[in-house]
């Protein structure tokens, strides 16, 4: 698979073909930054643990140079804070038997400048050889800027394929707020 960034990785913990692994997936979380999809989207990641017919994969979209860092990591600069991203998520994808773990490796500004269409064409692509059957991705009301263009980029990606290609379901993960303001019908809590 050819993404925009030549930087970007497909890494596969069970050293399965990338085809293979892509296209076994049942439940994908795209999200802005390593470690989200851990905090957002334990659920989907235990329900598919150690399942014959259920698979998850992990998407991070930006390249993690732009991570906050003090204790262990203060003099780190943001090339070396890129690679412990990509390491850590590598770990995680390990100890939660991914499918496979993506990592495009787009800057922030990449994801939040609209009239740069990358991010959503490599979200498309692995879609495509994914074929999953559900879709976790940040909310459209987050706080975080870059946390809502990854929503935007997948709900665009989403769209450009044709209906039947696409998942049955995408849930919009919210973490940190209350979702008081919101409608119960509407509202899907996670069982963690
Ligand atoms: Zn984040």
């Amino acid at each position: 698979m050819q993404f925009h960034l030549d930087t970007a990785e497909i890494f596969v913990p069970d050293n399965l073909s990338v085809e293979q692994a892509l296209a076994r997936t049942t439940h994908v979380t795209i999200s802005a930054h390593q470690d989200d999809i851990e905090i957002m989207a334990a659920q989907p990641i235990m329900e598919c643990f150690q399942q014959k017919e259920k698979w998850f994969s992990g998407v991070v979209v930006t390249d993690g140079r732009g991570s906050p860092r003090d204790g262990l990591y203060k003099d780190y600069t943001d090339e070396e804070m890129r690679l412990v991203r990509f390491k850590e998520q590598r770990k995680a994808a390990v100890v939660g038997e991914y499918a496979a773990q993506v990592l495009l490796d787009f800057p922030s500004r990449i994801v939040k400048d609209f009239s740069n269409s990358a991010p959503v064409d490599d979200i498309a692509a692995l879609l495509k050889s994914m074929r999953p059957q559900i879709v976790y991705t940040h909310n459209l009301a987050d706080k975080h800027d870059t946390h809502v263009a990854v929503a935007l980029r997948t709900i665009a990606a989403i769209r450009s394929l044709p209906v039947s290609e696409r998942p049955q379901k995408l849930f919009g993960c919210e973490v940190w707020r209350a979702l008081d303001w919101m409608q119960d019908a509407d509202k899907v809590s996670m069982n963690v």
